[in-house]
């Protein structure tokens, strides 16, 4: 980190600053200029506050040179992290795992009939909201610990590992005994104490960008969960707020291979909610896997014109088999498998 500060800066309040920062631990280093002087700060600088320094009125600028994350850094772990999700991995070149499933789980007989078509169009695991973020108080909220039993009857019986939301830390129990992958919806993604509770648990956690946050914020979230001493975490893009309203979200594919370049954590994309349209849903899966990216999350429904959550951008299980399939050719030609 380089604090830039004025070369009339009152002595006294200098030297107490660099004493301060150096009660941390860290080295400062002071080089005189002509118009201004420059602190270089050597050590590890997550730990300084850059709020109070910037406080100072004789303060001119703070530089990072290193990260604020450390842990989701590819820097201290050049390897891509792979995470094991009962035996279906994902990250490096491990095969393009593609989750599919509704929305939110609606009755036992529906999750049954996606879950079961969902597993033989390719999916590798099951998702569904059971506790569900709604922008209305007055619609349909999910049907809680019901349709986390439907999801677990679900996964009985085709063996798929469920990926579903958590939205409370107060359900922390249910999540860590019954679901393989919880998720963290984009609403939650700066939740602090959610992503402190989740990493402290041992079980890959779904972190999905929040509505409007920047790439930095989410790996900052990531590191939140990693800072707890749980690794296992895979982002997922599921578009942000722009300007444009001809889509849900604008879907932020550049992501893959940025994230790619700073991080070792997998990363997942989510083409429903980012596009908010079906027939949207399908172009930007196969523009994700040639981006390169770890997995796809997608909403399937077995009647999307009578879904409870999402309809207007559920796939039908036909047309989710036909994606898998023209995925895996895409997958083909960049060399890895689906
Ligand atoms: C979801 O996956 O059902 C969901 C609500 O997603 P997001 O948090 O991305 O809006
Ligand atoms: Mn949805």
């Amino acid at each position: 980190m380089v604090i830039t500060i004025e070369h009339q800066a009152p002595r006294k309040e200098v030297e107490s600053l660099i004493r301060d920062i150096e009660s941390k631990g860290l080295k400062v280093q002071e080089m005189v200029g002509e118009t201004v002087n420059i602190l270089g700060l050597i050590g590890d600088t997550t730990i300084v506050d850059e709020t109070r320094i910037g406080m100072y009125p004789w303060v001119l600028s703070i530089t990072h040179i290193a990260t604020p994350y450390k842990k989701v850094s590819r820097q201290f772990h050049p390897e891509d992290t792979i995470i094991d999700v009962n035996g279906v991995k994902i990250g490096g070149n491990e095969p393009i795992v593609v989750m599919g499933g509704p929305c939110s789980v609606e009755s036992e007989e529906q999750i049954m009939e996606i879950a079961e078509g969902v597993k033989e169009a390719g999916a590798k695991m099951l998702r569904g909201g059971a506790y569900k973020p709604r922008t209305s108080p007055y619609v349909f909220q999910g049907l809680k610990s019901e349709g986390i039993r439907y999801l677990c009857e679900a996964r009985e019986k085709t063996h798929l590992p469920i990926v579903t939301e958590m939205m409370s830390v107060d359900k922390l129990d249910e999540f860590v005994e019954n679901v393989d992958v919880i998720q963290v919806g984009a609403r939650n993604m700066q939740n602090f104490d959610l992503l402190r509770a989740l990493g402290k648990t041992n079980k890959p956690i779904l972190l999905k960008r929040g509505l409007a946050n920047t790439l930095e914020e989410w790996l900052m979230s990531a590191e939140y969960i990693m800072s707890e001493g749980n690794p296992n975490v895979i982002l997922c893009e599921r578009g942000i707020r722009t300007f444009e309203r001809s889509t849900r979200n604008t879907l932020d594919l550049s992501v893959i291979p940025q994230i790619k370049k700073i991080s070792h954590l997998p990363i997942v994309i989510d083409p429903s909610h980012a596009t908010g349209h079906w027939e949207l849903v399908e172009s930007m899966s196969l523009a994700a896997i040639a981006a390169g990216c770890d997995g796809l999350i997608i909403e399937v429904h077995n009647h999307p014109e009578k879904a409870l959550s999402d309809g207007q951008q559920s796939l039908t299980v036909e047309h989710f088999a036909k994606l898998i399939e023209k995925g895996k050719a895409i997958a083909k030609i960049i060399g890895r498998d689906m």
